[in-house]
């Protein structure tokens, strides 16, 4: 069984149509729905297998027709093959995506699926609170252990963190809350020295931004609940494959073992890469992940998706110029210690971001508010027109106090690793006039030193 690639026809092809194309095209083909011009939600548990012959390719891997909505849905296929397209590199193979109902449930997938029974994930502390504690917490009890490099940007401590049970090493591309940029090209590099994944949360990035398999990574995932959707109205993850990787060095037996329940008609039992020889990694999480842990995406939520992922670049271009406008006014402000953006010019990341970020480093930063803690809260208190609020990536611009809510798992410990500071403040620019965004800050700032 194969994936259907993302569209073909004359226009269509990733390698024939510029990104904003394939952003409200790609993956769709009226057509086959009707005619529909929007793509249907088939609010739908099963689908009629017909016959027996018909139920049998069904349940045998060797038919990509939707069966159960667990499984596979026409609408969350839209936004699958759609997603998949958005990460062509151009070249063979194309790459293949699988939605889940969270950005949590994708990581937690993409990291079981990669380590198998007794590997090791290696990555770092600069990571979303909720990744980093189930790092710490669940994983470990779950049976999956976690490595975690102290210093991120030393490409030593990496190299003599891995050991011969790591699997895979996980990072975020553009981290959250502070924005460092990850060396994706150079991690890849090692990680394929040692036969092992490269595993890169694309979240703040977004594939306008950066695509990581342009860079080397094996597997992509996103919290599509922030920018992919982008309005605020839906919690979904997805998981996007290379299709360059080989399973086959001994390192992943979880691909490559025969198991009953993947037999073929004369009941000999097959492996995943038998059955998904073009997409191992997401034929896994279908035929494993989704089907035995079942964090399935709704067809309505990934309708939604769709919806907003259209305008993606536009939201984005006008995310990153806000995000500019904002950065000097607030490295001017006599309450903001210091701020946090990609490509400011005192920023430790600012080559990497020009490398990897040519497009504009997104829209969120962090800075340091230059007060006690009375103060800070009087501050988040005042505004009006940003939304305080645990979300990123939406149209409406957000703010945060990250140790407090969205980071609090981390410990002391984690927190000076990462450099999150108690004063931090993390901006989520929206698509709202920027003079006005201004014009809120200044008012809740001058609020709180009241
Ligand atoms: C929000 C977020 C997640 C978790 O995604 P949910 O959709 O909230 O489950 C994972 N990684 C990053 C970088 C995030 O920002």
């Amino acid at each position: 069984m194969t994936f259907e690639q993302a569209p073909d026809g004359a226009t269509l092809s990733p390698e024939r149509s510029g990104f904003d194309t394939l952003l409200v095209q790609a993956g769709y083909r009226s057509a086959e729905h009707n005619h529909a011009v929007s793509v249907p939600i088939y609010q739908t548990t099963a689908f009629t297998l017909e016959t027996t012959e018909r139920a049998d390719a069904l349940f045998g891997f060797e038919s990509d027709d939707a069966l159960y909505t667990r499984m596979g849905n026409p609408t969350v296929n839209v936004l699958e093959r759609r997603v998949a397209a958005l990460h062509s590199t151009g070249e063979a193979p194309e790459p293949t995506a699988i939605a889940l109902a969270s950005g949590m449930a994708a990581v937690t997938y993409a990291l079981f699926n990669a380590a198998g029974r007794g590997g090791r994930i290696l990555s770092t502390y600069r990571l979303y609170g909720g990744t980093l504690d189930a790092f710490t917490h669940l994983y470990p009890e779950l049976g999956l252990a976690i490595d975690l490099v102290t210093d991120a940007d030393d490409l030593s401590a990496w190299k003599s963190a891995i050991t011969n049970t790591t699997r895979a090493l996980f990072v975020e591309s553009v981290s959250n809350p502070l924005t460092a940029v990850a060396d994706l090209q150079a991690l890849a590099n090692l990680a394929h020295a040692h036969d092992i994944l490269l595993i890169v949360d694309n979240t703040l990035a977004t594939p306008y931004l950066l695509n990581p398999l342009e860079h080397g990574a094996d597997v992509v995932i996103y919290s599509a609940t922030k920018a992919l959707s982008g309005h605020g109205n839906v919690i979904a993850g997805i998981v996007i494959e290379s299709g360059n990787f080989d399973y086959t060095s001994g390192l992943y037996p979880q691909f490559t073992q025969p198991l009953w329940f993947l037999r073929d008609a004369s009941d000999r039992p097959r492996a995943i890469l038998d059955i998904f020889p073009a997409n191992p990694f997401c034929g896994r999480l279908l035929a494993v992940h989704l089907n035995y842990l079942g964090a399935a995406l709704s067809p309505f939520d990934a309708y939604l998706i769709l919806q907003g992922l259209a305008t993606l670049s536009l939201r984005v271009r006008k995310q990153v110029s806000g995000a500019e406008i904002l950065l000097p006014w607030l490295q001017s402000h006599p309450h903001v210690e210091w701020v946090s953006y990609p490509t400011a010019t005192d920023n430790a990341y600012r080559e990497l971001a020009s490398r990897y970020l040519p497009r504009g480093a997104g829209g969120i930063l962090s800075f340091g508010f230059a007060g006690g803690e009375a103060q800070q809260r009087a501050f988040l208190d005042a505004v009006k027109l940003w939304s305080y609020q645990a979300n990123i990536g939406d149209v409406r611009s957000l703010i945060i106090n990250p140790a407090q809510t969205t980071h609090i798992e981390l410990t002391p410990q984690a927190r000076s690793i990462v450099g999150l500071t108690s004063n931090t403040i993390r901006l989520s620019v929206g698509i709202e006039n920027p003079e006005d965004l201004i014009a809120d800050l200044k008012q809740a700032f001058a609020r709180a030193f009241t």
